[in-house]
């Protein structure tokens, strides 16, 4: 990692020091301590002052001045701050993968493919703000009409713990390339990454008060950004019941709002599949991340007649993955974020075992220090248990026979979520049919969980509101406004000339 001012010496995992950023300044947060631990070994990575109310209200207010100033910033401008972003995010990849890496657990492989997608989102909402246009609009009179789009102000960013660098970025580039200033509360698990990335923000020489970085505890920081009368947007990702409580919120403000919330996605596999890919597809959609991941393929279906068959190269397949650190290049299975939550994933196969599920694979926490679980692989159980309902977001896969495709689209469709949906198979008229009947507001066909920030993404259902990525991804941080512009020479018929 470069030089960066502030940060102590240690190269390989750089720790930001306990300060947040306000509305352009670097201080100490005026709330609690936060401790972040190293997922691998439990050890204390940082502590960090959560931001107090003052902060929030204080960010508010620097945000709005900083709209001000930078109003008549042209589009290009604003695309060279995002270009500078993303170049000293690429100068400093590998400590802010390391750092990553150290805070979340996630292994190292995944933190670098994070960062470079941090980068990338950058570069293309800096294109997107280049080439961002308004619409003449076809008039019914003697008038010009004119749609264009205006920065909602400042907008709030309130981010989960799982893949903290790529979903800063999701939000933050888009909401500045429309022109906004942007609150950011990283998860209070996870805050040293955007730390690190509001230190590059600042290096870049983005306008002081653009951004705010400030972690604090979802209740607290998060409810303070939401409920402020001076943010008019947020965006949201984290569970769906987090989501439901900021909505309700927002409503009351009559306040738009965008929600990427959970999921309970189901892998198919058809029966004329290429089981070599679909195998492998399926491993790595649940269990790379550790099923950390709100796409976690984490139901899969499949045909009765085969249905030992594909579980058993299943189980075969998860029992060879590796289980280790994050910092060793050879894990494929990393930690679990912290302690908590592999007590929480335990306990949700632990009731799943109460309702009569088989464990076919893994099923304990792994004895040591470290929040180690392992590969889990569950069977028996009826489609309206809890772990085949329930976001578990861990490393378990729950495995449901199907005969024909009503069976199988009632099973698919059968959650309150409706994120994303796997289809292995070689028949292209089937996996057509088949995308179009499951609610899902991504299916992958023959592949899982390849992201590309030209191509929006989003949920249905109790999985989310509104899109995030590609192009009209920027206009979500947008009012629209209508241009009417009058070429009569004539006074308005109704008054007439007075
Ligand atoms: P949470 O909903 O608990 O938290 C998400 C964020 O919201 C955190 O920053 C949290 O702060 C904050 N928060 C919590 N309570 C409030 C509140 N009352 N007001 C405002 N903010 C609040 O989710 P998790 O952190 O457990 O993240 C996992 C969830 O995120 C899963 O359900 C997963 O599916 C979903 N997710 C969805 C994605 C998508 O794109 N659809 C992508 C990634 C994850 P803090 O943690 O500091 O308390």
């Amino acid at each position: 990692m470069g030089p960066v001012d502030g940060f102590p010496a240690d190269p390989v995992r750089p720790v930001p020091p306990d300060e947040i950023l306000v509305g352009g300044r670097w201080r100490r947060g005026g709330g609690d301590p936060l401790v972040t631990r190293d997922p691998a070994d439990g050890r204390v990575l940082a502590e960090i002052h959560a931001t107090g109310a003052g902060d929030v209200d204080e960010a508010v207010c620097r945000g709005h001045e900083a709209v001000r100033l930078t109003r008549d910033a042209l589009p290009h401008e604003r695309a060279r701050w995002l270009t500078a972003i993303a170049a000293l995010i690429e100068r400093d990849a590998e400590g802010l993968a390391r750092l990553q890496t150290a805070d979340t657990g996630k292994s190292i492989g995944e933190t670098r493919a994070l960062v470079a997608s941090a980068a990338g989102t950058f570069r293309y909402f800096a294109g997107v703000a280049e080439t961002l246009e308004g619409a003449l609009t076809p008039p019914r009179g003697p008038y010009l009409t004119m749609s264009t789009h205006e920065p909602i102000g400042v907008v709030g960013a309130i981010t989960p713990w799982n893949s903290p660098i790529a979903s800063d970025a999701q939000k933050i580039a888009p909401a500045l390339a429309a022109g906004n200033a942007v609150l950011l509360k990283p998860a209070e698990w996870t805050p040293l990454v955007a730390l690190a990335l509001g230190r590059l923000v600042c290096e870049a020489g983005l306008p002081e008060g653009l951004l705010s970085v400030l972690p604090g505890p979802g209740p607290v920081t998060g409810d303070a950004i939401v409920r402020h009368p001076g943010v008019g947007k947020v965006s949201f990702t984290g569970g769906t019941a987090t989501g439901r409580a900021i909505g309700a919120i927002a409503a009351r403000k009559i306040m738009p709002v965008s929600l990427e919330l959970g999921g309970k996605s189901p892998t198919i596999v058809l029966p004329d599949a290429d089981l070599d890919l679909a195998v492998a597809g399926i491993l790595f959609g649940i269990f790379s991340s550790s099923g950390q991941s709100c796409v976690a393929g984490s139901r899969v279906l499949l045909p009765s007649a085969m249905y030992d068959e594909v579980l058993g190269r299943l189980v075969a397949g998860a029992e060879k993955l590796r289980v280790g650190p994050g910092d060793d290049p050879s894990t494929q299975v990393a930690p679990l974020v912290t302690a908590e939550h592999r007590d929480r994933v335990a306990a949700m196969v632990d009731r799943a075992r109460a309702d009569g599920a088989r464990v076919r694979c893994g099923g304990a926490p792994l004895p040591g220090p470290g929040n180690f679980y392992p590969p889990t692989i569950l069977d028996g159980l009826p489609a309206d248990s809890a772990a085949c309902q329930e976001e578990i977001f861990g490393p378990v896969l729950v495995a449901l026979p199907y005969t024909g495709e009503e069976e199988l689209v009632t099973l698919a469709n059968a959650t309150v979520y409706g994120l994303a949906c796997g289809i292995w198979t070689r028949d292209y008229r089937a996996a057509v049919r088949l995308a179009r009947r499951v609610e899902a507001g991504t299916v992958w066909i023959n592949t899982y969980k390849q992201f590309s920030v030209s191509t929006p993404f989003g949920g249905e259902k109790e999985s989310g509101l509104g899109r995030e990525k590609g192009r009209e991804g920027v206009l979500a941080y947008t009012r629209q406004k209508s241009l009417y512009w009058g070429l009569d020479e004539r006074p308005n018929p109704w008054a007439g000339p007075v």
